[in-house]
């Protein structure tokens, strides 16, 4: 198990992961960030919440230095110091918003799909779904390359546009509220591989990597790291890690900040 001071990287889900699942405080786990802040040891914030969600955040963890991973792993944005050559401050996994709302849009006039996403309706009418204010509803609806939508239709006519959408090159997943449609190819498993295999270049020495999170939309990151923390939820899902590629697996016994603290105090070693 690795060092504190070995090459690390962290990615971390936020609610109810790093933030607590009611308060959204993260004071349990400000030793820790304290500590990896010092090691300067990356900690990449994973999460379902849009670019410009994660901005205050990030600011307010003071992490602004680092990159992180939005909209489910749709978005990976890289800071000055992350960018080579290639590559943009904003990389898209998948698909762009406005080609997904076009494909929706298309799908529905023609098979009369039962369905709203966010790009059809108000700030006010999310604030209703989600129980956000307005105001934070606005952020929540600056998407760059996922649609949360609300299906109100049968279950046949849904795999029928489960269907649809996936010779588009577009994949529907679960999460809390909300069905999500973005790339195929995007998750956020694959936007962790892809950020872990340039911070390894960049290195250019081995690095190993542990991931934290509660939910069912962390299992791909969960089974692409290194060491994977799950931490206990609010929820009833098993939350099976495929642990396939050796992947080393810690449940924590606490919740939130409390359990993040747990699961890196069981896998990182002080020096
Ligand atoms: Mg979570």
């Amino acid at each position: 198990m690795p060092y504190l001071d070995d090459p690390l990287i962290i990615f971390t889900d936020l609610d109810g992961s790093l933030l607590d699942h009611h308060d959204y405080s993260w004071k349990p786990a400000q030793p820790w960030l304290d500590k990896l802040a010092a090691a300067n040891v990356p900690l990449i914030l994973t999460t379902s919440k849009t670019s410009a969600e994660v901005a205050a955040l990030q600011t307010a963890l003071h992490l602004t230095h680092q990159p992180f991973i939005a909209e489910n792993g749709a978005i990976i944005h890289l800071p000055p110091g992350w960018q080579t050559q290639e590559q943009q401050p904003v990389h898209v996994m998948g698909a762009r918003y406005s080609d997904i709302r076009q494909a929706l849009v298309d799908l529905r006039q023609r098979y009369d799909f039962e369905f709203r996403g966010f790009g059809d309706v108000t700030p006010k009418q999310v604030a209703v779904w989600t129980g956000l204010s307005e105001a934070q509803a606005e952020l929540a609806m600056q998407r760059e390359a996922s649609e949360p939508l609300v299906w109100f239709g049968n279950d046949l006519d849904f795999a029928h546009l489960k269907k649809c959408l996936s010779r588009e090159g577009l994949a529907l997943t679960r999460g809390g509220r909300f069905w999500h449609v973005m790339g195929t190819d995007a998750g956020k498993g694959q936007a962790v591989q892809w950020l872990s295999q340039l911070y390894r270049q960049q290195r250019g020495v081995p690095v190993a990597s542990i991931g934290l999170g509660d939910g069912p939309n962390d299992l791909s990151m969960l089974e692409t790291v290194d060491y994977a923390v799950v931490i206990k939820g609010y929820h009833e899902h098993q939350m099976p890690v495929n642990d396939g590629n050796g992947s080393q697996v810690f449940r924590t016994t606490e919740f939130g900040p409390h359990g993040w603290s747990q699961g890196l105090n069981h896998f990182i070693t002080l020096p």
